[in-house]
């Protein structure tokens, strides 16, 4: 992922910012610049419908979900370990068991195998347009984020691994020892780093996160993100995200059960729950650009103010 956060651009029309017109030339220096728009996704059960090891990494090691899943958790309890570290080696010890073999690149192959909610693919692209449409002001930019306690290797096998300015996600070493081994597991509260180094512009994995930064030296403030995720696991994330003036949506499957969300709307864990049907006029999306619009308001306030302080920085 270091790489990514390094040198990696993304998609066209993923940062232009709103207006269409070229920031550096109409933009003096000295501009309000708290503009980029964060949107953090969680991926199993927020974007596709299942865990992604389910659509190809288990049924290549003819392992039933279900069980592989209670045999993971029971192994985790009984040793008292950590379960996504327990999942990750489960995995390619049962692989290994089967004489299956399944490195980086057949990781990443499996990617293309994993189902994504209706509208998912269109999603990124009809949020930039109402932004755009929308914003108001200037140098808006929108990003979208992805933190996942999945795998890396098999997001970016999937069809909208561009579209993210960045992903966070668990990843194997493949070259260390005999079975491939953990490189970054992200835990459910593990998942809250990220959000800071989203606050913080740290996203260079290689550095650290710890280091004091003012809130007004952060370029991404709370105030401009939105969580996206289904459960329990996404409970750490929402709660820093809220408490920190942002905003958090919960999905559920459509036309399934939506008591899970019902549960962490009545607790105050988000600010509203919605089928995960991305598609444009869908409930999700139209709960989306509420927020949306809160936070375009919210960042014209914002300037506004700052342009006056800074006048009356100058008058004196
Ligand atoms: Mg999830």
């Amino acid at each position: 992922m270091v790489e990514r956060a390094n040198g990696r651009r993304a998609v066209a029309n993923d940062e232009e910012p709103a207006g269409g017109e070229n920031r550096r030339t109409l933009v003096p220096k000295a501009q309000y610049d708290k503009k980029t728009i964060a949107l953090v996704y969680d991926f199993d059960g927020t974007l596709s419908p299942k865990p992604m090891q389910e659509y190809a990494f288990l049924p290549k090691i003819d392992a039933d979900p279900a069980a592989f899943w209670a045999e993971s958790n029971r192994v985790a309890k009984d040793h008292a370990a950590d379960p996504l570290i327990t999942y990750m080696h489960l995995l390619y010890k049962k692989a290994k068991e089967r004489g299956v073999r399944i490195d980086r690149a057949d990781l990443v192959a499996q990617g293309r195998h994993v189902e994504l909610y209706p509208g998912v693919e269109a999603w990124f692209a009809a949020i930039g347009e109402y932004v755009k449409a929308h914003a108001q002001s200037h140098g808006v930019v929108l990003r979208h984020y992805l933190i996942s306690s999945g795998l890396t290797e098999i997001i970016e096998g999937t069809s909208i691994y561009p579209r993210f300015h960045n992903v966070f996600a668990s990843e194997y070493w493949f070259e260390a020892y005999d079975l491939p081994y953990p490189k970054r597991v992200i835990t459910d509260t593990g998942k809250t780093q990220y959000l800071f180094r989203i606050n913080k512009g740290v996203e260079d994995l290689g550095e650290s996160i710890n280091q004091h930064m003012p809130e007004g030296a952060r370029p991404i403030p709370f105030s401009n993100m939105i969580y996206f995720g289904d459960g329990d696991t996404d409970v750490p994330s929402m709660a820093v995200t809220r408490k920190n003036g942002g905003y958090a949506v919960a999905v559920y499957p459509p036309g399934k059960a939506k008591s899970k969300c019902v549960e962490l709307f009545k607790a105050g864990r988000c600010d509203f729950f919605a089928p995960a049907d991305y598609r444009e006029g869908s409930d999700l999306f139209k709960r989306t650009c509420l927020l949306l619009d809160r936070i375009l308001a919210d960042i014209r306030v914002q300037e506004e103010m700052w342009r006056l302080g800074r006048g009356l920085d100058r008058a004196k």
